[in-house]
């Protein structure tokens, strides 16, 4: 790799801007009592890790009301494996990914087998090993590592978005392979501090949010520009490689709105195998290119729940766009002609007032058809 200085060096670089500049207010990285930890001393896992899940697909301010929000709810570890899934997606609704959800509340019953259901509150009953940490779904490496290092000051490497940037800057890394992983992990843990561990995967976060940013890094106010050989060298913007950017393929997908003589309305649960397991939605799905929308409505709504229906008037259609796919949707109300509904293709379907939908958790595009469809109905949602 070519060091041509001492992890030490740049170790002290980094932790004396970090104790000026740091972000020290983090909640989940602070005691109970608000205070920040002293060296060498474990703090309660159980916040960082449900924050280390929230951050991983998702920037810090963003997380953060989600994660206050959680603490209200879910105050510990036990009542987190005492709660319903139905309600561990409302509180993450609207945050996206919602396997996360799914994961940490499975993750749960796992880690309270270990903790003890008495005992989560100290931060010693939990594991601090970085396969144990590994072995619960959805905890990669990196996760583990920071899990680990911000709660028992452990030097457990990481090497997550912001830090693979300033490795392959600091090393001039271009090429992405499994090898330059590799050789990424092998600089994380040659350059953590043995000392203050917690405070070093810290500083890395920090510097990677606030200093050393994926565009126009402002390598004038880094700590590490005299170790920096992008920065010497050649232009850090182009490090690391970017990937080409394929445009996203856009769906067509039909939804039905389907009301009962009560004025309820229909919806299904997702399968808890298929992506957003657990959250709830309206009856539809993919266009054929050969089929109309309103077709295509009729024939999802036979196969998924075994109805016919009439479709009726449009109520929205609108695109979402996912990490991957561009979905347009296209939103008729429909009238029920017959059949009883049942779920066929999702693990259970109610009916229930328009003005309660928003008591279950749904995708994101599911609640632009909810606002509207309450716009529709004249329903005042303040
Ligand atoms: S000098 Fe610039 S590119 Fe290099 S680590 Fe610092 S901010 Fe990043």
């Amino acid at each position: 790799m070519g060091i041509i200085y001492s992890p030490q060096d740049i170790q002290n670089s980094l932790l004396e801007w970090f104790r000026l500049s740091g972000r020290h207010w983090i909640p989940w990285k602070l005691k109970k009592d608000g205070s920040i930890p002293q060296l060498g001393e474990s703090i309660s896992p159980y916040e960082i890790w449900i924050a280390e899940v929230m951050l991983q697909q998702t920037q810090l301010k963003v997380v953060i009301p989600y994660w206050e929000k959680w603490m209200k709810a879910f105050p510990s570890l036990t009542s987190l494996t005492e709660a319903e899934l139905d309600n561990v997606l409302m509180i993450w609704q609207g945050l996206g990914y919602y396997s996360r959800a799914t994961r940490i509340h499975q993750s749960s019953k796992i880690l309270i087998e270990f903790v003890g259901k008495n005992r989560d509150q100290d931060p010693h009953s939990w594991p601090n090993g970085i396969d144990q940490w590994m072995s619960l779904p959805g905890i990669g490496r990196s996760t583990a590592g920071s899990i680990i290092s911000s709660a028992f000051d452990l030097p457990t490497p990481i090497l997550d978005g912001n830090v693979k940037r300033i490795f392959s800057r600091l090393l001039a890394t271009k090429k992405k392979s499994i090898k330059d992983e590799k050789k990424l992990w092998e600089f994380s843990s040659l350059l953590i501090s043995m000392i203050r561990p917690r405070d070093f995967n810290q500083a890395l976060m920090d510097l990677g949010a606030n200093i050393c940013t994926p565009k126009k890094p402002s390598c004038s106010f880094c700590p590490l520009q005299k170790f920096c050989v992008a920065y010497k060298k050649y232009d850090p913007d182009d490090f690391p490689k970017k990937e080409m950017t394929k445009k996203k393929p856009l769906q067509e997908i039909g939804i039905g709105l389907v009301f009962n003589k009560n004025g309820e309305l229909l919806i299904d649960q997702r399968l808890e195998s298929s992506s957003m397991g657990g959250m709830w939605e309206f009856p539809g799905g993919k266009k054929n290119s050969y089929e109309s929308v309103e077709k295509t409505i009729e024939r999802e709504l036979k196969e998924e729940l075994g109805i016919v229906v009439q479709v009726r008037e449009k109520l929205l259609s609108f695109e979402h766009a996912y990490t991957h796919k561009k979905l347009n949707f296209t939103v008729h109300i429909c009238e029920w002609i017959s059949g009883e509904p049942q779920p066929l293709a999702s693990q259970k379907i109610l009916w229930v007032s328009p003005d309660k939908l928003f008591d279950f958790p749904f995708p994101a595009a599911n609640t632009k058809i909810i606002a509207e469809l309450h716009k529709h109905l004249c329903i005042d949602n303040k």
